[in-house]
């Protein structure tokens, strides 16, 4: 501390390239503050430091990290509880750039796996940017010394030292509480749950808060399952979906989408408060949409789509500009590539003519003329060959009836169990449409990524970066995630960004593996090396990463402008 203290004096006043100096650790009463990375000037990204904490000064209890969950929920509240100690801090430091800045990688609603701070054996790691002071381009001393000998001190106070344990125990009973949901939902082939009196619309379409005043939810008699979770006393009662094609019904502004929204986040963890805390689905579920002008890159898209004019090959479908309806059938094919159990598909958000063709149509467009086999076509068949359950969010189609083993209206943001009804009126309404049934092509997975898809180089140098939530630039291309739904947190791109670096580096593609062997070797590296696997140097600052499923770290591969199958 006296060492930091005296070479801020030192620097004082010189020019900003001296911070340089200040790089290395410093010893203060209950930690160590250790600068990893100083910025080159005040308007650079800022400068990277890790608080490292002993076990001694902030008890980090055994039974909060010995499972991988409960550590990852803990950390999460540990970085909660920093980042608003950081918004309240009296924090007056002001000068040119990013003078004064102090920031965390904070968590959103969602509890994601993050190296903002990590819990190791012995010790707690918090990692923080900060902007070192300066005026104009000349080093501010003082306000550095402020910053680190108040300010710092004064968050760590209000947070890390001031959190209680039965706030941390009660993060690492969430952990047990989804552990054990879902291990219910496994064991009762269940691929969604929605707690009654779950809150699932948003205040905005920008705001992943709970909207207030909201009508909770309230699951139909014949849905309604309960059963006991660990650190709760009274059962837990919901609505349970099966395995299998399940239908969302309902007139429009009733609540359907907001309901699927729910879902597609349900593949994650919610934090407490945020309305959707007991609302979870199968963590192979993936949302499918329309995303006309994605890049294709050989993708077998023959279950859907054949005889394209012009002879275009659909077994290995290439295209830089993809339509609604062949950009929709690809996403389903890279989501089973990839490993889905589930889709989760919205009228809203779908290609028409993808989704169904009616009877008339039909009768119109004679079907060797029609490249599409219709989605309502496939949609069993994906079930009962290859175990893949379908959500289906559909107002305008009542031909779906017919495919649905379950069908819940929702009426006033309500659910309702309308499945007999459904039945019913496709025996006493039966339509002429005609299915279209042929063989499911099984060669649909066996994709190899050649190495030199990774174009990474820029001018002279390699260069990757996230920008924001849907955006990487990689080398001299652009890759565009604003469709990957699931994709919710910055630092998850940042960590596919970092991911693409690490592939390179290390060659990975050089390995001949399947797209899908490859996912499972990155899977394996962050079970067992963690997050900061991914970073370049992962014994320091490893940055702020969030860890993506393998299904949006397979969406950037798949969306790359470069990418190169074998
Ligand atoms: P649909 O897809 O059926 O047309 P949406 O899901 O888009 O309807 O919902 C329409 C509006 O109703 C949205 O603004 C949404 O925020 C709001 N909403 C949805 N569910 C609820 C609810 N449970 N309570 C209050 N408002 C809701
Ligand atoms: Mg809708």
């Amino acid at each position: 501390m006296n060492k930091l203290q005296q070479l801020l004096k030192d620097i004082d006043g010189k020019g900003y390239k001296a911070y340089k100096s200040i790089q290395g650790s410093y010893s203060f009463h209950r930690y160590e503050i250790c600068v990893d990375y100083v910025q080159g000037d005040p308007f650079a990204s800022p400068s990277k430091i890790r608080i490292i904490i002993p076990n001694a000064y902030r008890q980090i209890k055994e039974e909060w990290k010995e499972h991988k969950q409960r550590n990852i929920y803990v950390a999460d509240h540990l970085a909660r509880t920093v980042a608003d100690a950081i918004s309240t801090a009296s924090n007056q430091s002001k000068g040119s750039g990013k003078s004064g800045l102090i920031h965390i990688d904070k968590p959103g609603q969602e509890i994601l796996e993050r190296t903002a701070v990590q819990i190791k054996d012995d010790k707690t790691v918090i990692c923080l940017s900060i902007g070192l002071p300066a005026n104009g381009r000349k080093i501010n001393g003082k306000q550095a010394e402020t910053l680190f000998l108040t300010t710092i001190p004064s968050i760590l106070r209000n947070s890390i030292f001031s959190v209680t344990d039965e706030a941390l125990e009660k993060s690492a009973q969430l952990a047990d509480q989804h552990v054990a949901i879902r291990q219910k939902m496994k064991d009762n082939n269940w691929i969604a749950f929605i707690q009654d009196g779950a809150i699932l619309p948003r205040q905005s379409g920008i705001s992943n808060k709970p909207l207030k005043q909201a009508v909770p939810f309230n699951s139909p008699e014949e849905n309604r399952v309960a059963f006991t979770i660990p650190h709760r006393e009274e059962q837990l009662t919901g609505m349970a979906i099966e395995k299998g094609i399940s239908l969302i019904v309902g007139g429009g502004y009733h609540g359907k989408s907001t309901l699927l929204e729910a879902l597609e986040r349900g593949v994650y963890h919610h934090i407490t408060g945020d309305g959707r805390e007991y609302v979870l689905t199968d963590p192979a579920a993936v949302k499918i949409r329309a995303e006309d002008g994605r890049q294709v890159t050989s993708v077998n898209i023959s279950a859907f789509i054949n005889d394209l004019p012009h002879g275009q090959d659909t077994k290995r479908f290439t295209t830089e500009n993809a339509s609604g309806s062949t950009s929709q059938a690809t996403n389903v094919v890279e989501a089973m590539e990839a490993g889905a159990s589930t889709l989760l598909i919205d009228e809203d958000t779908s290609a028409t003519n993808f989704m169904i063709r009616d009877a008339r149509m039909q009768a119109l467009v004679h079907q060797n003329k029609e490249p599409i086999t219709p989605f309502i076509d496939k949609i069993k068949q994906l079930y009962d060959q290859l175990g893949l359950s379908t959500i289906l969010v559909m107002g305008g189609s009542g031909d779906y009836f017919e495919v649905a083993d379950h069908v819940i209206m929702m009426d006033q943001y309500q659910p309702i169990n309308v499945t007999e009804q459904a039945r019913k009126i496709v025996a006493d309404y039966p339509v002429s449409r005609k299915k279209q049934i042929d063989e499911l092509d099984n060669n649909m997975n066996n994709r190899v990524f050649l190495p030199n898809s990774l174009a990474l180089q820029k001018g002279k140098k390699k260069k990757v970066q996230a920008k924001g939530r849907s955006t990487i630039m990689m080398g001299q291309s652009t890759i565009l995630l604003q469709d990957v739904e699931q994709l919710v947190d910055d630092s998850q791109t940042r960590a596919i960004a970092e991911l693409l670096r690490h592939l390179d580096a290390k060659g990975m593609l050089k390995q001949d593996r399947t797209l899908a062997t490859l996912l499972d070797d990155i899977e394996a590296l962050l079970d067992n090396k963690g997050l900061q696997a991914l970073s370049p140097f992962p014994e320091q600052h490893p940055g702020d990463l969030a860890r993506p499923r393998r299904f949006e770290m397979a969406a950037c591969l798949n969306r790359m402008r470069t990418a190169k199958i074998k």
